[in-house]
């Protein structure tokens, strides 16, 4: 059956006049809400001197104060559980969710109405539909259904459009490999580390998944290696589908960004439903299109929690909508989010993205697990090491491995040197779920 190429064909080819038009709508009506109901922005609002009828136009979004994750737990911490961000009694809500906190950090404790939830599943909607899901779609979710919010939205966006829907839950992998085969899935969603762990199980369970499985999508969220172009060319191999990448927060409860089937190299922002301004993260000035820089994020769809001009930390570089052949009018961040500016580590003088590092070593595929280890020698001098381990079948290719790695991250990073340590198999923490592969050892300076 041929299916329109869009969920919401008006509103994502609206021309981008009419699109900013929707959005100052939206904007003022949003500031509007929350400064009536949240006594968080009301004490934010009034502390910067703005007053929700000053928004005549889309630039004056920058006269509306940011908010951060700090302001967030501050508020959380004072008033249990849930701070002063509630616009609505809580007795309203009907689904209580808790970011990851993969960080080591508190994580942050949300609520959501019944209203809330329709609009969660919409953007998914987007997104999903957008990368080609269709109600003949028999979809798997590789995902625990705690309290973490991660794919519940993309469940029950599925459902909407009338896929027939797996969930994973609690299983082993194995099991759940067996079911993708037996079920006949042809859509998977999972992080981009599980789906590689998914793949090397069913190779040690001598299980194709490209010849022996139907799935022909995959859908990766909650890392930024989705878009990764060697981490989604290896998984695209491995699984013998295409690889479309997605991006939310708990912070927001859904997504904002999604890949379309066209595969642009980078995700569309749902612009109807959001407004990501990217930001010198120093100066807090706009930044052009092709500049990296820090998106922040406001979001017109969550009525719990307004969420206004949230400083997100991730790093982004947004290039024009007609980058992309689908047609519509959404801008792109080309490479999806990039990783985080408190993530940049700086060894000696030099500056060290992990997700960067992570794109180098993915490019040679005999290497399994691997850590960026960072430490300081003799209490002077900082030091980078990338501790790997070698797939089973590829010991030999070590020595030019190790050559040919120490230099392409050398050069890379302005002549930094990187050691490389070889590890036995199986040493290295293996993950299923979120990736934390990055350890700074270097002790804590003491004033
Ligand atoms: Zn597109």
């Amino acid at each position: 059956m041929a299916y329109p190429e869009y969920w919401n064909p008006k509103n994502e080819t609206l021309p981008r006049e009419e699109l900013q038009a929707l959005q100052l709508l939206k904007l003022r009506r949003l500031c509007e809400w929350a400064y009536a109901t949240t006594p968080f922005h009301q004490r934010k609002f009034d502390a910067a001197g703005f007053k929700p009828e000053q928004i005549k136009t889309l630039d004056d979004l920058r006269r509306i104060p940011f908010m951060t994750r700090e302001e967030w737990m501050e508020s959380l911490m004072e008033k249990p559980l849930f701070g002063d961000l509630l616009a609505t009694d809580s007795r309203n809500a009907i689904r209580y969710h808790l970011t990851s906190g993969t960080t080591g950090r508190t994580p942050i404790r949300v609520l959501d109405s019944m209203k809330d939830w329709d609009w969660i599943n919409e953007m998914w909607c987007y997104g999903i539909w957008g990368f080609g899901v269709r109600p003949e779609d028999i979809v798997y979710f590789a995902f625990g259904y705690g309290s973490f919010i991660g794919f519940w939205g993309a469940h029950y966006a599925c459902e909407k459009l009338g896929a027939l829907v797996i969930p994973g839950g609690a299983q082993t992998t194995e099991a759940r490999i067996k079911q993708i085969i037996e079920l006949g899935v042809t859509t998977v969603f999972s992080t981009p580390t599980y789906a590689l762990h998914l793949w090397q199980k069913s190779m040690e369970m001598g299980i194709d998944l490209a010849r022996e499985s139907k799935v022909n999508k995959v859908i990766l969220s909650g890392e930024p290696a989705g878009s990764i172009p060697a981490v989604k060319h290896q998984l695209e191999e491995a699984w013998g589908a295409r690889c479309g990448d997605t991006a939310g927060m708990t912070e927001i409860g859904t997504i904002m960004i999604f890949e379309c089937s066209h595969q642009p190299g980078g995700t569309h922002i749902i612009e109807d439903h959001f407004i990501e301004e990217v930001l010198n993260p120093n100066s807090d000035e706009p930044v052009g299109y092709g500049e990296l820089g820090e998106r922040i994020v406001t979001s017109f769809g969550r009525g719990f929690i307004p969420l206004i001009r949230y400083r997100t930390k991730d790093m982004v570089m947004k290039v024009p909508a007609s980058t992309c052949t689908c047609g519509r009018t959404w801008d792109i961040y080309s490479g999806g989010i990039r990783g985080r500016w408190d993530d940049m580590k700086l060894i000696r003088g030099t500056n060290v993205y992990p997700r960067a590092v992570e794109a180098i070593i993915r490019e040679y595929p005999a290497i399994d697990e691997f850590q960026i280890y960072i430490w300081r020698k003799e209490e002077l001098q900082d030091e980078i090491t990338i501790k790997l381990e070698i797939k089973t079948g590829h010991e030999a290719e070590w020595p030019d491995l190790e050559h040919k790695l120490t230099k392409d991250l050398a050069s890379a990073h302005e002549g930094l040197r990187f050691n490389i340590e070889r590890m036995d198999y199986g040493v290295l923490p293996h993950f299923e779920l979120k990736a934390k592969r990055l350890v700074d050892a270097r002790p804590l300076a003491n004033y």
